[in-house]
């Protein structure tokens, strides 16, 4: 309770508006001193991106293998009118802990320390490693970081999300798209004089949904609510005046993809059946990413590591509609598995809260995983 109420005591915001977005070094630098101080190895990384910020990547014990508990180190911004209490502020009971980050996921660092601080080196046969990343709210900087570096490696990694200690072995990617459309202005009364930006972006429009049914014939898993990739029309923008050929017209849009598919195959698909609608020397379309995008996550129900969450939680494993960094670690090599206490429910919102009956019981979960991989490791 300590630790929590401490990191949510500390602002660690991130978002893509910069009026919004702060370090997360605060929160860092208690999750490298806690871990110090149980005996782990620690290494504080800034991410190369944004170097005011920085990943913690904590080793307890040695060698290859092993089990990597990972959590993100910041929080969404806040409605501060919507909140009944400080949302910096850690309150409540054994039922109910209101604070900015309690599920969403500082709450987490609380668990997998109260955990990890049962074990000591010359127990593990395999090593743990304690991460906590930057960005996962924003740009998932601090996990692209670790990809680009190749580490850390292990066999297994938890996600600790907020699921209500359900383990989730799948989830959507999502990308968000900005298409551009620009063609050339003149005077209506005569439409050989420009070339209408807005009728293009009729007919681009026509060809999305297009593709969207395509996709939704082509991909589908029932695992999830939502069972098909989907594709949202956001925003659209262009024109001035009923009198004139409007010369500009800008869509975006998103696209929430299944495991199976690719964000670079999928932004392929897109880009080359929207360019081959116009004339490029007359009308010109541009497709670009608003972020990086997050790849789908998906790993074997049957694996190990799901296998052994359900045994102890006693919850069959489910898909989840949103996006975490697994891809990432699981890109690394290893089978990563999202689950943790609290509910996604009440996260990004004003009285976001956990239990300490939840986070108790996700440290006790996380303790039988330790020892399940980390000290009876690979003989088991
Ligand atoms: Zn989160």
């Amino acid at each position: 309770m300590d630790l929590l109420r401490t990191l949510v005591a500390e602002p660690s915001v991130s978002s893509p508006d910069p009026r919004h977005d702060q370090s997360n070094r605060r929160v860092v630098d208690h999750i490298a001193e806690w871990c110090e101080h149980l005996g782990f190895r620690v290494e504080v990384t800034p991410v190369p991106s944004s170097p005011e910020k920085a990943n913690v990547v904590a080793t307890l014990g040695d060698g290859p293998g092993g089990l990597v508990l990972t959590g993100h180190t910041d929080t969404v911004p806040f409605d501060a009118g919507g909140w009944r209490t400080d949302p910096f502020e850690l309150v409540g009971d054994d039922d109910q802990l209101f604070g900015l980050g309690a599920a969403d996921m500082k709450g987490f660092f609380g668990a997998a320390l109260h955990a990890a601080q049962r074990f000591s080196a010359g127990q593990l046969r395999e090593p743990l490693v304690l991460i906590g990343t930057a960005d996962e709210e924003s740009t998932m900087s601090g996990a692209r970081a670790l990809l680009a570096a190749g580490r850390p490696t292990a066999r297994f990694a938890v996600v600790g999300e907020p699921t209500g200690l359900a383990p989730v072995h799948a989830h959507k990617g999502i990308m968000m798209e900005s298409l551009s459309i620009t063609g050339r202005s003149g005077h209506s009364s005569d439409p050989s004089l420009g070339a209408s930006a807005l009728e293009a972006m009729h007919r681009a429009i026509a060809e999305l949904l297009r593709i969207r049914d395509e996709l939704q014939a082509a991909h589908h898993d029932d695992a999830f609510h939502v069972p098909r990739p989907t594709l949202n029309l956001g925003r659209i923008e262009g024109g001035d005046s009923p009198n004139r050929i409007c010369a500009s017209c800008q869509l975006t849009f998103d696209l929430r993809l299944l495991p199976g598919m690719s964000l670079d195959g999928t932004r392929e698909l897109l880009r080359a059946r929207l360019g081959a609608l116009f004339d490029p020397a007359v009308l010109t379309v541009a497709l670009d990413g608003l972020v990086e995008g997050v790849p789908p996550h998906t790993t074997s129900p049957e694996g190990p590591l799901v296998r052994a969450i359900e045994r102890v939680t006693g919850r069959p494993s489910r898909a989840v509609m949103f996006c975490t960094e697994a891809p990432f670690f699981a890109a690394l090599g290893m089978e990563t598995v999202v689950c943790g206490a609290g509910s996604i429910d009440v996260a990004h919102q004003p009285n976001e809260h956990t239990s300490r009956n939840e986070l108790d019981a996700a440290s006790d979960l996380y303790a039988a995983l330790i020892h399940r991989f980390c000290v009876e490791g690979r003989d088991v």
